[in-house]
């Protein structure tokens, strides 16, 4: 479903004295469909980088990244939206991704408003998003300040779903949450994915929660994969 191959981002920062910090060096790696792939590193290591430039949310600076047979790494951003769709990414803190101004009801509703749905059509997909993801009816007119962390988190994942994706980049999605809430929503990613027939990929530091989540994982340090194993052979008894 996905290969990345030779991935490479430089980041150039300073504008008088340039430094160039080398977020991604050289990274390899394939996801089957269905899968759910982990990248565990420390801090720093290049996590973030490459779950957005596999999305093309950030440009890679060389490499190729292929999704279903279209090689994403080298389309026009014109041709990037007619895929974006089927390929969504969920952030750490839902605080940052929803907007305050606007109720759960429309916020979710967002992405089904740009691709031009009918209004009837979409109160329906928000009904059916809200109840698959565990909020009742009544947070539809909440804003997010009036609803809970895990249950802002919920409204990101049904707002993700909208467009009825087959990737998801889940980017340390409980690491904001609660450890008791933690535990619920990692459940719920899982529910979905089931439900949905979403392959993904899990991001986290936490080597306890991708070993929850993931299929097979990568260990990341410094910009590479440094190993890659089926969760089987990682945690298999010496
Ligand atoms: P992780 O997700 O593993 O914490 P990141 O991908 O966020 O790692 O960061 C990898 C490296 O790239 C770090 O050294 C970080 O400081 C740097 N970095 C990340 N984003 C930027 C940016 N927008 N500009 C410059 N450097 C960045
Ligand atoms: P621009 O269109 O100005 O380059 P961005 O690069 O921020 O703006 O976003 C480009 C497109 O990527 C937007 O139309 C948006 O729909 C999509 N996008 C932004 N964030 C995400 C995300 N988290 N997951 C999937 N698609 C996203």
């Amino acid at each position: 479903m996905l290969e990345v191959c030779g991935l490479k981002k430089t980041y150039t920062a300073g504008t008088f004295r340039k430094s160039h910090i080398k977020a991604i060096d050289d990274v390899t790696f394939h996801i089957n469909k269905g899968e759910t792939f982990g990248i565990v590193g420390e801090s720093g290591c290049g996590k973030s980088t490459l779950g957005r430039c596999i999305l093309r949310l950030t440009e890679p600076t060389s490499g190729k990244i292929v999704f279903n047979d279209t090689e994403i790494s080298s389309l026009s951003k014109e041709s990037l939206r007619t895929i974006r769709p089927k390929m969504q990414m969920i952030f750490q803190d839902p605080d940052s991704s929803l907007n305050p101004r606007k109720t759960i009801g429309k916020i979710i509703a967002e992405p089904l408003v740009i691709m031009g749905m009918d209004k009837e059509l979409i109160e329906n997909k928000v009904k059916e998003l809200i109840r698959h993801v565990g909020l009742l009816p009544e947070h539809i007119d909440r804003f997010p300040h009036q609803l809970s962390g895990g249950q802002n988190q919920r409204a990101v994942l049904a707002r993700a779903l909208a467009l009825e994706p087959v990737f998801i980049v889940a980017d340390e999605p409980t690491a904001s949450l609660d450890v008791s809430v933690q535990a619920q929503i990692l459940n719920l990613l899982k529910k979905l994915k089931e439900e949905y027939g979403l392959t993904m990929l899990f991001i986290s530091h936490d080597l306890e929660l991708v070993k929850h989540m993931c299929d097979r994982i990568a260990v990341m340090y410094m910009g590479n994969i440094i190993e890659t194993a089926s969760i089987v052979d990682i945690f298999r008894e010496p």
